[in-house]
């Protein structure tokens, strides 16, 4: 039987610095911190908050496309 737990929220926040709303997207931190250069190095992926993809998409309008495949 599956155990029902109750957890705790898990609301990931925005890795952005200063931001302090919920995660909603991952993006690769290195394409990031192309936009957000107070990045800094960083491996593997990034979240960060709605405002601040659309942003990021913005800047990088080639990743366009990802959108459309349902992320
Ligand atoms: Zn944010």
């Amino acid at each position: 039987m599956p155990e029902m737990k109750h957890k705790l929220e898990e609301k990931e926040k925005c890795q952005i610095e200063g931001c302090k709303n919920t995660a909603e997207r991952s993006v690769s931190a290195a394409k990031l911190s192309k936009v957000y250069s107070k990045m800094g190095e960083r491996k593997g992926s990034v979240r960060i908050c709605r405002e601040h993809y659309r942003k990021f998409k913005k800047e990088t309008k080639e990743e366009r496309e990802l959108e459309r495949l349902g992320w």
